[in-house]
């Protein structure tokens, strides 16, 4: 199962993709994380992202989709994918059903985190202060909130379109956002299975 978790920055993707990991045996795939390896080693690509992140910006569709390209191939055998911050342009969503079919695999569903902008202003400050990251400054932030409604929520309708879109709160407590993520997960698969297997079972 392939999952698109959605939802502005600080939103919580990061938290619900982990617990995904433990209870469903799928990989995470956060390009932010990937990015802020790269910068971590000194690499090129550190070199080339750091000012772009510190900004709040986007950084290229190429790099982040080349970036997904080599965990898709490095993860062969895994159960499943969680999306976690991208994709984040209609670029990327297009992209990434073209690296999945390639594999004959999909996106199986996208889960929105609905959060209201004014919490999440005051949650980035936390952050900020408890983990120093330089792009969590309130106002970097600021534009990274500006650009996911100008250049990451038009994906909404894309995926609504393709019937894959589901809403959670994601402003309630992390396992009650947990269990709501996981009710929709499992109607989804359910609603995939055969009739004769959801009346009678395996
Ligand atoms: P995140 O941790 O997902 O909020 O990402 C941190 C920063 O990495 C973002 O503000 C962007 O500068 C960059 N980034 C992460 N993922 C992407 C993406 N899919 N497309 C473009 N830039 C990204």
């Amino acid at each position: 199962m392939n999952i698109v978790l959605f939802g502005p920055p600080a939103a919580g993707k990061g938290t619900q993709a982990k617990i995904l990991e433990k209870q469903r045996g799928l990989i995470q795939l956060a390009t932010g994380d990937m990015l802020r390896a790269a910068r971590k080693s000194g690499s090129d690509l550190g070199k080339k992202v750091a000012g772009i992140m510190d900004r709040g910006d986007l950084v290229s569709d190429e790099i982040v989709i080349a970036l997904i390209e080599e965990q898709l191939d490095a993860n062969k055998g895994a159960p499943g994918f969680i999306f976690d911050g991208f994709p984040r342009t209609v670029e990327q969503a297009k992209a990434l059903d073209g690296l999945l079919g390639s594999r004959s695999k999909k996106v199986d569903g996208v889960v929105r985190l609905c959060v209201d902008d004014n919490v999440l202003l005051g949650r980035i400050q936390k952050r900020f202060t408890d983990e120093g990251r330089d792009d969590d400054n309130p106002e970097s932030f600021k534009i990274r909130l500006g650009n996911y409604h100008k250049q990451t929520a038009p994906l909404l309708p894309y995926y609504a379109k393709q019937g894959k879109l589901s809403e959670v709160d994601g402003l309630a407590e992390i396992q009650t956002v947990a269990a709501s993520i996981a009710s929709v997960l499992d109607m989804q698969k359910q609603a995939k299975m055969p009739w004769w297997k959801r009346v009678f079972g395996n």
